[in-house]
């Protein structure tokens, strides 16, 4: 099933075989990858060596943390180069499509624009919810050449979860690939969608290191799909996509998992308080509910407001392009809220 939706040429693509794909046992002289056999030229000198184009450290780690296969694993440059290499692998340029739910991620489209992938939008409802009637009614999900439907949960810029089953109803009714992107779901309490990759071999997870791991800066981001997929990931990427270095720091990052539990406890515990504190503000129309580090509400006058809040040097997202009169909050240190709601007040 899920052949008939990968471009021919991805299907018979023969992959780059490199040096470390051509040799993989212990050796002591090493040869064969034209790389400096003296060392290199840091005050470290230890990234001489290709790293594994595979990662398995650091996946044998995120197996045993998120219990899934280490075979069901990408890691990507980023959850934008996963985004990228689905519409690599699945959509003919010109030819193929990809239906979001609007307001939603912005790289979805950015990426589709990129790769000559048309995309279709059914804007969420006004709570930010799958439309499922004009889902159901309509033959949206039977248009010719859709191969990649994305559903972002918790949502940017909104920051709810999606009804889970609405997502079951688009696993069970596409004839395509479902893609969740879970970027905030650490700040959750609803269960990853990973628990269902046995049951739906059409679906991909994205997770990232960006968000509650805290390391943007690094570029990893996770995805999780049946091994027929994440096989086809691993023939489109780049040969060396994530270097030694993040491999190193994500092996260091899974080795502390308590951490990132205590952000999380932290970041949601800031996030409630945030939320109370902007309820008493006669400028705050409408808070959202969220299950994201972000809130998103809506004030009288988003750019005035927007403006303000930079002459004190205090910078949150105008989404008022997107959701009419919105700023989206990021939840910050204690301090760093009370000097947002202040300054507000
Ligand atoms: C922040 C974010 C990501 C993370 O992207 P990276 O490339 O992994 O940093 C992915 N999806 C959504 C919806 C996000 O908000």
């Amino acid at each position: 099933m899920i052949s008939s939706l990968i471009r021919p040429n991805i299907l018979k693509l023969k992959p780059y075989s490199s040096a470390r794909d051509e040799f993989k046992g212990e050796a002591s002289v090493y040869l064969d990858a034209n790389e400096n056999n003296y060392g290199s030229v840091t005050p470290n000198g230890v990234w001489n060596r290709y790293p594994d184009p595979l990662q398995w450290e650091v996946k044998e780690k995120l197996s045993a943390i998120k219990n899934v296969a280490k075979e069901q694993i990408f890691l990507g440059n980023g959850s934008d180069e996963a985004i990228d290499l689905l519409y690599r692998i699945f959509c003919e340029p010109g030819k193929d499509k990809a239906l979001v739910f609007p307001p939603t991620y912005g790289m979805y489209q950015v990426s589709a624009d990129i790769n000559d992938v048309e995309i279709l939008q059914q804007p969420l409802t006004a709570d930010f919810q799958l439309p499922m009637s004009e889902i159901k009614s309509s033959e949206i999900l039977n248009t010719e050449g859709l191969k990649l439907v994305y559903v972002c949960s918790p949502n940017n810029p909104s920051g709810n979860s999606i009804n889970g089953e609405d997502i079951h109803y688009l696993l069970q009714n596409f004839n395509g690939i479902v893609v969740v992107d879970e970027a905030y779901i650490d700040f959750s309490d609803v269960p990853s969608w990973t628990t269902q990759l046995d049951k739906y071999p059409n679906l991909v997870v994205m997770q990232t290191f960006s968000k509650a791991w805290g390391m943007a800066a690094l570029r990893l981001g996770m995805a999780f799909a049946s091994q027929e997929i994440i096989s086809l990931f691993n023939k489109v990427k780049p040969p060396y996509n994530i270097n030694l270095s993040s491999q190193q720091q994500a092996l260091e990052a899974l080795n502390n998992k308590a951490q990132l539990d205590e952000f999380v406890k932290e970041t949601i515990s800031n996030r409630n308080d945030l939320v109370k504190q902007l309820q008493g503000l006669s400028l705050v129309k409408r808070i959202y509910p969220t299950d994201a580090n972000f809130v998103l509400l809506e004030v009288d006058d988003a750019k005035a407001r927007y403006n303000q809040l930079v002459e004190k040097g205090i910078i949150v997202r105008n989404r008022h392009s997107v959701v009419n009169n919105c700023l989206r909050i990021t939840v910050g240190k204690r301090e760093e809220n009370e000097l947002v709601v202040t300054a507000l007040r």
